[in-house]
């Protein structure tokens, strides 16, 4: 008997069960089941009942059936290969059992002649008669057929009677686990233990019960599982102790006084947030979340500020050198002329480039802004104090916790992101950090008018890009993303390409994934430039790039991107002072669903709450890629039907921050369900 006490029997090697070898399990492996614990997670879909026995003349061909007949006959051919044959009938008729490979004793003792003997399996019909072929139960007691028999989806190469079997072990060897939940948390779930929950998942009477609180139970544990993971990295991190960073605000407060807009009290809220941070004796790890067009990178900016002013160098990274550039210019405008500013480009010569390297190592530069190359191992700073991260939302956990160790104990990192999530899935995406949220848009915005029209209206498209030309505007045409074909992309832009500038000649460039980065700089530096008034583009523009003078944006194909897409590609116009447009062109009529996601688009103007409607129309499989970003599948839970229990751990991971809990009663919970072990991995 295996030592069923603790969570190990979960957590050990599929061989360690009856009847799985080496084959079985590569096979599950391949499904990325690695453990007992993970076999669990594999639902059935449907199941067999065998509970009901019929007679022969009631069989339907093609289905399992369960029928108990009486042996009359053997029909057992000299031929070694043919297949071995039972007579059988009932007062209704006859069928015929077969067997293949089965040798003649073992087929005479399960089914002897004149005895009544029950028997399962698919009826099938040959020749005019019925048959069974290798029964899957063959039984004198009834009573000992499984009745009911679960049907799993991956069962790829191994039968379902022995992944029946694997289950029923698992489910009777399941250890006793410690209840880990408060008395009043279990009494929300009608207090079932994990162990029943976990039985109760795998009864075939259970498919589907989404609503039961056994599953509720499951996915609850599921979710604070992976809210207490962040929320320990996050506790690691705010007991790294720095120095506080000391600085005069009046100095920042001369560079707020001379921009020529005032700040939104979003800002205000934010800025002095970060302050707190930057001034505190903790290390800083936040993310600053805001809509495309909120102005965080000016909040970014005088943070910086402030951290250059109190003696250290900062460190700005984003994800393209053009935006690099733009806040580098950006801050040479804005900041005093005392301080030294350096952008690292690929591009530079490596003069150039060396002498900003040797700069950093001796302090005479205060802030460099860049690509990922600011990481190199090359480059070392003399006292670098502050990372920002511009638009990076694809991070995982993982790679962010590197990124803020990177600048050591007395570096505060803060990440800016322009993709608002789901209030549900915040915790679980960025639970890690401290959040600051920009809502509020400046107020010089004007909405974004969003049309739709249908592809074959092109001739409208055109007289309103005619009209907007006319009045010195510029225009993004954003070209059908074809999901298939990368190529198939790139000729839909070069038509369109091709056709636009038949009609606006010398006015129209062209972007796509093709294009050399090199060359795509050059190419947006035109259109910002205004050598270009219109630009043609199947990669998405890049996030982040302000064009204050683009105000038309078309997307073709538009049903093709999720609702957050949208809304962030229509950010990229309406930044100046003129009415923006979006129109949103389809290549036929809209089904009603698509028809509801437009509405959304029309009717609101705030990302946060898009992204909402969007994950209850879509799921929030993959809002925005974040997939990629390493948050976990959950197995169970779902953001949208349990968005209450996503509250409740949410509350709980409060009170447990709140108070200083001790989590040491999760500790199987956290081995079970995090196996990664990603606390113990990269704190
Ligand atoms: P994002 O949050 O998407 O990074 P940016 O920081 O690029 O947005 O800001 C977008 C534009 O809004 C910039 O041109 C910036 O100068 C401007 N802006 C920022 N804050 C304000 C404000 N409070 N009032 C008016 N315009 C602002
Ligand atoms: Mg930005």
């Amino acid at each position: 008997m295996k030592n069923i006490n603790n969570s190990d029997y979960l957590l050990s090697d599929l061989t360690q069960l009856n009847g799985v070898g080496k084959k079985t399990m590569n096979i599950l492996r391949k499904k990325k089941v690695n453990n007992i614990f993970d076999l669990l997670w594999k639902l059935p879909k449907s199941h067999t009942d065998r509970s009901l026995t019929i007679k022969i003349e009631d069989l339907q061909v093609g289905k399992i059936q369960t029928i108990k007949i009486i042996p009359i006959k053997y029909q057992f051919p000299r031929i070694r290969n043919l297949p071995k044959k039972v007579i059988c009938q009932d007062e209704t008729g006859k069928i015929d059992c077969v067997f293949f490979n089965s040798n003649e004793g073992y087929i005479r003792k399960i089914l002897p002649l004149n005895e009544e003997i029950t028997v399962s399996g698919k009826v099938n019909l040959f020749r005019d008669k019925y048959q069974i072929t290798n029964p899957t139960y063959v039984s004198k007691d009834s009573s000992l057929i499984e009745s009911k028999h679960n049907k799993y989806s991956l069962t790829e190469g191994i039968t379902e009677k022995i992944y029946n079997k694997i289950i029923a072990q698992i489910l009777k060897n399941l250890p006793k686990l410690k209840e880990w939940h408060s008395k009043e948390i279990l009494s929300l779930f009608d207090n079932e233990t994990w162990n029943d929950a976990i039985i109760k998942l795998h009864d075939p009477n259970n498919i589907g019960n989404f609503r039961a609180k056994f599953y509720e139970r499951l996915a609850y544990d599921e979710i604070l599982a992976s809210f207490l993971v962040n929320s320990e990295i996050r506790k690691k991190i705010k007991k790294i102790k720095k120095d506080k960073k000391k600085f005069d605000l009046k100095n920042s407060d001369k560079v707020i006084k001379k921009l020529n807009f005032k700040l939104t009290n979003d800002q205000k809220k934010t800025l002095i947030e970060i302050n707190n941070d930057l001034t505190s004796k903790s290390k800083m790890f936040r993310l600053l979340q805001g809509d495309v067009g909120s102005g965080k990178t000016i909040v970014s900016l005088i943070s910086a500020l402030n951290v250059v002013n109190s003696g250290y160098q900062v460190a700005l990274m984003a994800p393209t050198e053009i935006l690099a550039r733009q806040h580098f210019v950006l801050a040479k405008k804005i900041f005093p002329t005392q301080i030294n500013l350096a952008l690292l480009s690929s591009k530079s010569e490596n003069k150039i480039k060396k002498e900003i390297i040797d700069n950093l190592k001796t302090k005479k530069i205060d802030m460099v802004f860049g690509t990922h190359a600011i990481f190199q191992k090359k480059i070392t700073f003399s006292n670098l104090g502050f990372i920002i991260i511009d638009e990076q939302h694809k991070f995982g956990v993982r790679q962010r916790k590197l990124l803020s160790d990177k600048g050591g104990k007395n570096c505060d990192v803060l990440l800016m992101s322009a993709t608002p999530i789901p209030r549900t899935l915040t915790m679980s995406i960025y639970g890690d950090m401290d959040i600051s949220i920009i809502r509020e848009k400046p107020n010089n915005r004007k909405e974004v008018k969003t049309y739709s029209k249908l592809e074959s209206k092109i001739e409208d498209v055109i007289n309103f890009v005619k009209k907007e030309i006319y009045e010195g505007n510029q225009i993004f045409w954003v070209c059908p993303l074809i999901e298939v074909s990368k190529k198939l992309d790139h000729e839909s832009a070069v038509k369109k390409f091709e056709y636009l500038n038949k009609i606006f000649p010398n006015k129209v460039a062209l972007l796509h994934g093709k294009i050399e980065n090199d060359e795509k700089e050059k190419i947006l530096n035109k259109f910002l430039e205004k050598k270009f008034l219109i630009l043609v583009s199947t990669t998405i523009i890049e996030v982040g790039i302000d064009f204050p003078n683009a105000n038309v944006i078309i997307i073709e194909n538009s049903n093709k991107f999720g609702l957050s897409q949208l809304h962030q590609l229509r950010g990229r116009v309406g930044r100046g002072n003129k009415q923006a447009s979006c129109i949103l062109m389809f290549k036929s009529n809209l089904t009603e669903n698509a028809k509801k996601r437009i509405n959304i688009l029309k009717n609101s103007n705030d990302g946060f709450d898009i992204s909402e409607e969007d994950m209850k129309l879509r799921g929030f499989g993959d809002i925005l890629g974040f997939k990629q970003s390493g948050l976990k599948n959950f197995k169970l839970a779902d953001p949208v039907h349990n968005e209450n229990l996503f509250k409740l751990a949410e509350t709980e991971i409060k009170n447990i921050e709140n108070n200083n809990l001790d989590i040491d009663k999760y500790k199987t919970l956290l081995k079970l369900y995090d196996q990664a072990d990603i606390i113990n991995d990269i704190v």
